[in-house]
């Protein structure tokens, strides 16, 4: 097929490609928005518009686009060896080397990892894994995983059922038996009237109560993600994941933390997990462990759990493509120009601070209630009110406004309702920050003024 034009695209899409997570019928009458190109933190579309990814695509494309390490990985493994499969006692070098790999890189005793081909497919081990575990010790009537509302664990069956998005449980009868949310640790929207100390240990205490509620016996585990991503960059306050960590130990509950985006460098560690001293049983990973440049996750598994896997039996779980060989050198390579260009140390020490230090300068501006971050992942409270920091109304749309006003400015911010949240690759230069900042701050000036406009001030 010839180069079509924008139109040609936008009308090709509109009648047969399904997007997810979207309104058809909205798109259809607006056009999609059509990107062709990517270098470094820049996205190009098909008007030619330059475009600061301040998202890495869906939070994925840490090292930045056109990577040639990556690129040069996948273009030899394709011709070295494009599939293989890893059942039927057989394995291949990208799988066996990049696990060995990732055993040096996970926190506390992991040693073993279960690959898959995305964040969902994790967790939907992880329901699998847990529950044959608990099986193998002989306590089969733990089966009970408890999550939190507003939690965000994929798309499948499972990963929806352990997360926590209302829109999405209503669509298909969710949540699958026996998968049960508790409050979740956001102290702008629901901590009025405690400091956050008092509500993390509030938040967290709410996980006894439950298994308390339910009998310690049914419990399986329970699953979080260190900081709470498509819920809109929710950092727990500190007193919050020690005490899970607590509760965990004392009733024997395994702690699964999905760091789908936490991980690889995401908080200036590779794993959010060293930051807040977890000790899991079950880590979950995708997204960065490839920069995103080819579909690929991964479950680590503790010693504890990996010694009564291995122990007991066949484990009736796999996908065709567990652990892809040509996914598994890009990850390979992925990992190793990290740990060439010190990138861990970069988001930890000087880029991240730079970014969280420019990024809370926005807290003066009117429509700001507060900004928050870590590492290069940050948030932003739209509010109407900065005194009583009342938010707009719902109808007011003050997030998507402030969402398209930012891609006019040529940067790509992200709305979870009212707040506007970032993720910039890990590559971003002081300079990019900066003009980062700019224009985040020029798209709040615009959205102040269509809101107000609309208002009628
Ligand atoms: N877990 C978390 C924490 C995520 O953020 C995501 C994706 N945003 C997923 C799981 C699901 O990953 P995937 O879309 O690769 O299935």
């Amino acid at each position: 097929m010839p180069e079509l034009n924008q139109v040609s695209w936008q009308q090709l899409d509109a009648s047969h490609h399904l997007h997810p997570f979207t309104d058809s019928r909205a798109l259809q009458q607006k056009g999609a928005r059509v990107i062709e190109r990517g270098e470094g933190v820049y996205l190009w579309d098909s008007q030619g518009q330059r475009i600061l990814d301040g998202m890495a695509g869906l939070w994925c494309v840490n090292l930045g686009y056109g990577r040639q390490e990556l690129i040069e990985a996948a273009h030899q493994q394709l011709q070295q060896l494009p599939y293989y499969n890893l059942f039927f006692q057989t394995t291949h070098p990208p799988a066996a080397r990049l696990a060995a790999t990732l055993a040096g890189i996970l926190p506390g005793n992991m040693q073993h990892v279960f690959f898959t081909g995305s964040g969902s497919e994790c967790n939907d081990t992880v329901v699998r894994m847990v529950r044959h575990f608990w099986a193998q010790q002989g306590q089969p009537k733990r089966q009970v995983i408890i999550s939190r509302k507003n939690a965000y664990h994929g798309s499948t069956l499972a990963g929806a059922s352990l997360g926590g998005m209302k829109p999405m449980h209503a669509q298909g009868g969710l949540p699958l038996p026996d998968m049960v949310h508790i409050d979740q640790p956001y102290y702008f929207a629901e901590g009025q009237g405690m400091t956050p100390h008092e509500f993390g240990l509030e938040r967290a205490g709410q996980l006894e109560q439950k298994i308390l509620e339910l009998g310690p016996e049914r419990i399986a585990a329970f699953i979080g993600e260190p900081i709470q991503g498509a819920g809109g960059v929710i950092i727990p306050p500190a007193s919050y994941w020690p005490e899970i960590q607590r509760i965990c130990k004392k009733y024997d509950i395994l702690l699964v933390v999905d760091e789908v985006i936490c991980g690889f460098g995401r908080t200036g560690h590779w794993f959010a997990s060293e930051y807040y001293g977890l000790e899991p049983d079950l880590l979950c990973m995708a997204k960065g462990i490839t920069s995103g440049y080819i579909p690929l996750g991964a479950v680590a598994v503790g010693e504890r759990v990996a010694h009564t896997l291995i122990a007991g039996g066949e484990f009736f779980h796999g996908y065709t493509y567990s652990g892809h060989p040509v996914a598994c050198a890009v990850a390979q390579a992925n990992i190793e120009v990290m740990q060439q260009e010190h990138i861990i140390e970069r988001v930890h020490d000087d880029i991240g601070p730079y970014l969280q230090q420019r990024w809370a300068s926005l807290a003066s501006h009117p429509l700001v209630g507060e900004t928050r971050g870590l590492g290069l992942v940050a948030a932003l409270e739209l509010v109407a009110d900065k005194a009583t920091q009342a938010r707009y109304s719902e109808s007011a749309g003050a997030g998507m406004i402030c969402r398209e006003h930012s891609l006019e400015m040529g940067l790509v911010m992200r709305a979870v309702g009212d707040t506007m949240i970032i993720s910039p690759p890990l590559v971003i230069t002081h300079q990019q920050v900066d003009e980062l900042i700019d224009k985040a701050r020029q798209t709040l000036d615009l959205t102040l003024s269509t809101l107000n406009n609309r208002q009628g001030k």
